[in-house]
């Protein structure tokens, strides 16, 4: 079968016409635990990747074999011997990896399970998880980029195990991925499962797409950032940022 993944236009990722009524996202905010995709994919968002309708509809084992003959292809026309020891099993290995690590994030199967707790200890102050280990895979060029997320939030009533805010950024990181998109997908799901608008969120990231080759300046680095609700503050923002230099 052929597979035309530049001729199709269709953006988006996951249906979006859908709007949920108030009763269901009272329902779900108020259970103690949801999946946050149930919210994104009801949310009209122009930032999320683009992913043809129909690759949800193939099985694992259907992308496995086809994108393992699509790097076998590529290999094979860039004169490498697929006969050699060394070789012959790497266009499988690769496919694995795409599936299974690199591109997870794709598949709404891996969505972190988002666990929330009163805040019982009447914590009101700023909440700030620095240096979250980022490796994403540049959608322009397919290399990683690489480097460091820092996250706030103030509750709005209730809290979040400290480690799922890693594995947030780590589901929306396993993607194909721009740095900005990043910055923003992480931020909207998180002001979606906390119930606030008062989360901050900075990346500084290395791109190999720049240091590796084109403009090979391996020294540069990118710095996005996301404020909103409380974080528009001034000295909210600076009490932030005085954090991270530390
Ligand atoms: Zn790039």
């Amino acid at each position: 079968m052929k597979t035309d993944l530049g001729k199709n236009k269709n953006h988006y990722s996951l249906p979006s016409t859908v709007t949920l009524a108030t009763e269901e996202k009272e329902e779900i905010m108020n259970g103690s635990s949801f999946i946050l995709e149930e919210l994104l994919m009801h949310k009209s968002d122009n930032n999320k990747v683009s992913i043809r309708n129909n690759s949800l509809t193939l099985s694992a084992t259907e992308k496995l074999e086809r994108i393992k003959n699509h790097i076998h292809g590529i290999m094979t026309t860039l004169g490498l011997d697929m006969t050699d020891d060394s070789l012959r099993d790497t266009p499988l290995r690769v496919a694995k990896m795409y599936l299974n690590e690199t591109f997870s994030g794709l598949d709404t199967a891996n969505e972190p399970k988002l666990t929330l707790f009163n805040n019982d200890y009447q914590y009101t102050q700023m909440l700030l998880v620095k240096d979250i280990t980022i490796h994403s895979t540049c959608e322009h060029h397919l290399v990683p980029f690489y480097g460091k997320a820092h996250i706030a939030y103030f509750s709005s009533g209730k809290v979040i195990g400290l480690s799922k805010l890693n594995r947030v950024a780590k589901y929306f990181s396993s993607r194909p991925q721009v740095q900005e998109r990043l910055t923003v997908e992480i931020s909207n799901a998180l002001k979606q499962a906390l119930g606030t608008e008062d989360i901050a969120i900075v990346i500084e990231a290395n791109h190999l797409c720049v240091s590796s080759r084109g403009a090979q300046d391996a020294n540069s680095s990118t710095t996005t950032a996301e404020y909103s609700g409380k974080f528009l503050n001034y000295d909210i923002r600076n009490e932030f940022l005085s954090h991270l230099k530390k």
